[in-house]
């Protein structure tokens, strides 16, 4: 792989009015907004004006299965098992695509796919970008993969530990289960976390009783973490899919004190990506 560039998603960088020379794109953003940006839609940082990185490739294959028997797949596949429209742009371009759609940001928020399995490339960016202006930089990543040089650049890590709801049918179920949790790398983030005072969260997918056991049992094996570090957020990546699990999560989060997250982005701008 080319150190010096990125592969990024079908959404890329988004939303953006410009490109990497500055010029006005011709369309709007899948946003609908004449502007560049958008919101972080989960976690902590909800409502926060960002913008995003997406890039492409993913570690695992997740395919739900709720407890009554539906599956859904991964909400972005198209940046993980099932990559389309992927394109390879150099560090300098994704540097200035950026700094030319920043203009009221300070958050820009890498994902995927898997940002780690590019680690050395976003390096080069995250040195690269703070030549030129401080940002406040989150990764949302599974959580299998710890860099500590790319590390020292985030600020904010969205962890999402996948469990055992979501391994897939074969041919892909042993990789995605031997992978799919790694307590000792989410460790590794915590501690990171800890020693240079950042921030991190531990979002879990959730439907239903075994989820939380599972949940449990995963921090019972980690240290350094608070209740409110903890966030369970309802399966589904359309609103009515969400609906069906809303009420049980959220009893879950009151009686164990964890928080409640929910997906603000697909109530203002529907399911869909680049937004
Ligand atoms: S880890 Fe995330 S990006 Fe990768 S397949 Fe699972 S949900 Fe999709």
């Amino acid at each position: 792989m080319d150190e010096k560039a990125l592969i990024l998603a079908e959404d890329g960088i988004f939303p953006i009015v410009r490109d990497a020379d500055g010029n006005l794109l011709p369309q709007l953003p899948a946003s609908g907004l004449d502007f560049s940006g958008t919101i972080q839609g989960e976690g902590k940082l909800n409502g926060i004006p960002s913008l995003f990185v997406r890039l492409a490739g993913c570690n695992l294959h997740c395919t739900w299965q709720s407890p009554d028997g539906n599956l859904s797949g991964c909400d972005t596949a198209y940046a993980s098992y099932a990559v389309r429209h992927s394109v390879s742009m150099s560090v300098e371009r994704v540097c200035q695509t950026i700094l030319h759609n920043t203009e009221h940001l300070q958050h820009l928020v890498i994902t995927g796919g898997e940002p780690l399995l590019q680690a050395k490339s976003l390096n080069l960016l995250f040195i690269r970008i703070k030549q030129e202006r401080h940002f406040h930089i989150t990764i949302e990543t599974n959580a299998t993969l710890f860099d500590e040089k790319l590390a020292r650049h985030i600020d904010f890590f969205s962890l999402s530990p996948k469990l055992s709801t979501s391994v897939p049918a074969t041919p892909y179920a042993d990789l995605h289960e031997k992978r799919r949790m790694q307590p000792e790398v989410i460790q590794q983030f915590i501690d990171h976390s800890l020693l240079y005072k950042k921030d991190f969260q531990l979002k879990f997918v959730c439907s239903g009783d075994q989820d939380v056991a599972e949940i449990k049992e995963l921090l019972s094996r980690l240290q350094g973490w608070k209740n409110e570090d903890v966030l369970l957020m309802p399966l589904g990546c359309n609103s009515t899919e969400l609906q069906k699990h809303t009420q049980q999560v959220l009893k879950y989060c009151i009686q164990n004190g964890w928080r409640y997250c929910d997906r603000l982005h697909i109530s203002l701008f529907g399911n869909k990506s680049g937004v």
